[in-house]
């Protein structure tokens, strides 16, 4: 018997969001055994770690990382929970972590609190001596989840066979599994972050008349439109159906073939939030990021990566008001760091990523004293044929700023 599927299937990760959003959260860690009661797939760790509470952990923690001195660096994504990022050597979005993993060469394991196609990237840019570390396996991305490798292989053939091979340039964002980095890499293509999707998108139309963009449709619509390229010279690849639920005359007319993926933590952000952002609080400026739709990145006064995000609000005058759309543990953060101004998330749900979540304290201490051991608990390796094109594809996007 053949088993239809009408709907796409959507990711597991994204179906798990939801148990992370709450309305009353202050989002301090409990142990883990408190949070394992979210319902969602965590990676099993030996009990001990699961009932210790977050302050021993913490003590734990600064204890194995003095034991363990410049053998180990911690590298923690700025949507990282309080807990965990403040024991990061190098905090910074997946753009300037990666440009550190390159060049940092000394310390023989990284540490890389964030989601798993980082840990990937950080072991194909480090040397072949250090160890990337992923303390909790099941921090993956929803995003990434969303552009299978052989869906985009299919895709690839597909595109390729219409207009040739050297006329479409493929760029993937660094969301994406190191599959998808390397057919980028290996077909004269590039990945892009979203501090420099603008240049690469610039660095490819002028190799190619047609750029496919994987896997977030949001950035690369908005990066698009910033390059002047209309709305009806876009189409979207919907991987479920034939041709991606385009004819080829579309695909033959189109200048940009988007990826249909999307962040399950960007796209809660509306046009509603920002208005009634705009009557509470008159003389607010609201600034997103560009994984938003398209929408609320128009309605928002300006939009950007979160490095960009930081610096903005950091650098902006005492007393001035800002609604953020992105992560909730980075605009906490950011409002911390911002006491003279006024600084909230633009939606009232707080609502963490819920995969950068897994990474609790309970991990990193784990993964520590596996080292203290002798024994290397989580390593991300990617295989050499892999590693080889998607090199290639990411140093292009580090000499593309
Ligand atoms: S915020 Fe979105 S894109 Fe980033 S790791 Fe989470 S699900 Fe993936």
């Amino acid at each position: 018997m053949v088993i239809k599927i009408d709907s796409p299937t959507i990711p597991i990760t994204e179906i798990e969001q939801s148990a992370f959003c709450q309305t009353d959260d202050n989002l301090k860690s409990k142990s883990l055994e408190d949070e394992f009661g979210a319902g969602v797939r965590w990676q099993k760790l030996p009990i001990s770690y699961m009932r210790t509470s977050p302050d021993d952990l913490e003590k734990n923690i600064r204890e194995a990382r003095a034991a363990l001195g410049s053998k180990v660096v911690i590298l923690g994504h700025h949507y990282q929970r309080d807990e965990v990022i403040q024991f990061a050597d190098m905090r910074g979005d997946s753009f300037k972590l990666s440009q550190f993993a390159a060049e940092q060469n000394e310390a023989e394991f990284i540490i890389f609190c964030g989601v798993h196609f980082m840990a990937e990237t950080a072991d194909i840019l480090s040397t072949s001596e250090q160890k990337v570390i992923l303390p909790n396996l099941t921090a993956g991305c929803s995003m990434a989840d969303m552009a299978q490798t052989d869906d985009v292989l299919d895709c690839w053939d597909d595109l390729t066979d219409i207009m040739g091979s050297n006329q479409i340039v493929p760029i993937t964002y660094m969301n994406s599994t190191a599959d998808i980095k390397s057919l980028c890499g290996e077909n004269d293509g590039i990945v892009c972050t979203s501090s420099n999707a603008a240049a690469t998108f610039e660095w490819a139309y002028a190799k190619g008349e047609k750029v496919l963009f994987l896997p977030d449709q949001h950035l690369g619509r908005n990066t698009g439109l910033k390059m002047g390229i209309k709305l009806d010279e876009m189409i979207v690849w919907n991987p479920f159906k034939p041709l991606g639920g385009n004819s080829e005359k579309e695909i033959e007319e189109s200048k940009l073939i988007l990826w249909q993926g999307h962040c399950s933590v960007h796209t809660r952000f509306t046009v509603e939030q920002i208005a009634q952002a705009r009557t509470a609080h008159p003389d607010v400026h609201v600034v997103v990021h560009p994984e938003c739709t398209n929408e609320v990145v128009t309605a928002a006064d300006s939009n950007g990566s979160t490095e960009y995000i930081k610096k903005l609000i950091s650098e902006a005058p005492a007393g001035t008001s800002w609604a953020v759309g992105t992560e909730i543990s980075l605009v906490n953060r950011i409002a911390a760091e911002n006491p003279d101004k006024t600084v909230f998330c633009l939606d009232t749900v707080v609502c963490p990523c819920s995969t950068m979540y897994r990474i609790h304290p309970a991990y990193v201490s784990w993964v520590l004293d596996g080292l203290l051991e002798g024994q290397v608990v989580n390593q991300i390796t990617v295989d050499d044929k892999t590693r080889k094109f998607s090199r290639i594809a990411l140093e292009r996007m580090l000499s593309v700023v």
